[in-house]
């Protein structure tokens, strides 16, 4: 896969059966479906689930793809939010065999084909597209091209934390001190400019994925730390009501 990898960009409506379903304590559901006419994706694109009311009110909201391109079900990690609409129903309602109506995989610009030397920064949730992309270069043993920096509060609300961990991703905790993949323990704090400077080494592209004040704040860092803005692709996770 190339970086200007050839994107597909689906605009017609489709089903996925869901055919796992992990409930990870109160926060994240883990869903895993079988996608009817599916087309590849590229490692950073997401999908729009839309649920449906009997009464005809539809709701729709996007989620990134945590699966390889060859996996053959696709995989989405959805954080529960309080009293959120969509969220809420992935999390606490949905079961092995519902039909979800889906449309994907979309996305052009956050996308990464395997070539170019990335830093990917996440907050919390916003590391669901990293671990596509993780997944995509430890299989087409590209893993030396992308460095992973994954931050939280506490390690035990990362999710992918293991994987993330295996894979020698730097995770900064803001709420917890921690013994990091280096081996070394890192006292609690948000992810510094000089931290990043140091992982951004070499790097010629970086994508930042969170919340709004995250990817703001990873902005700044990113500036200071000397990376350039005209390499920065930014996914924000928002509040959608
Ligand atoms: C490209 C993209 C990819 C994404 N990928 C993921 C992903 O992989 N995983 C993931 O978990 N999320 C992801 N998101 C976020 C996701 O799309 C939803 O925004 C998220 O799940 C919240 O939707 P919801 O319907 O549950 O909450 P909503 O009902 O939209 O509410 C969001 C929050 O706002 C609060 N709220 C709602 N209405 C009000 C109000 N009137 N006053 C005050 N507060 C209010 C709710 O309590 C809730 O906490 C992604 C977003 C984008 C844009």
């Amino acid at each position: 896969m190339s970086d200007s990898p050839p994107v597909a960009v689906a605009s017609s409506w489709t089903t996925g059966t869901v055919r796992e379903v992990e409930r990870l304590g109160e926060t994240y559901v883990r869903i895993r479906l079988e996608v009817a006419d599916r087309s590849d994706h590229v490692p950073g694109q997401h999908y729009v689930v839309r649920l449906r009311a009997p009464d005809g009110y539809t709701a729709q909201r996007s989620y990134s793809l945590a699966s390889d391109p060859a996996d053959p079900l696709i995989e989405l990690m959805v954080e529960c939010l309080p009293r959120g609409e969509v969220s809420g129903f992935l999390h606490d309602v949905v079961e092995v065999g519902d039909e979800l109506e889906l449309r994907g995989p979309i996305g052009r610009w956050f996308v990464w084909g395997g070539s170019v030397p990335s830093i990917c920064v996440a907050g919390g949730s916003g590391v669901v597209p990293f671990i596509s992309m993780l997944r995509h270069a430890r299989r087409t043993g590209t893993a030396e091209q992308l460095t992973i920096v994954a931050s939280t509060q506490t390690r035990s609300k990362l999710p992918y934390v293991e994987e993330l961990e295996e894979f020698g991703a730097f995770i900064a905790l803001t709420r917890e001190n921690h013994i990091n993949s280096y081996g070394v323990e890192r006292v609690a704090a948000h992810i510094y400019p000089d931290e990043l400077a140091e992982l951004a080494t070499g790097i010629e592209r970086a994508y930042v994925c969170g919340s709004a004040g995250f990817v703001s704040f990873v902005g700044r860092s990113l500036g200071e730390a000397g990376v350039r803005s005209d390499i920065v692709r930014v996914e924000q996770f928002g509040a959608t009501s």
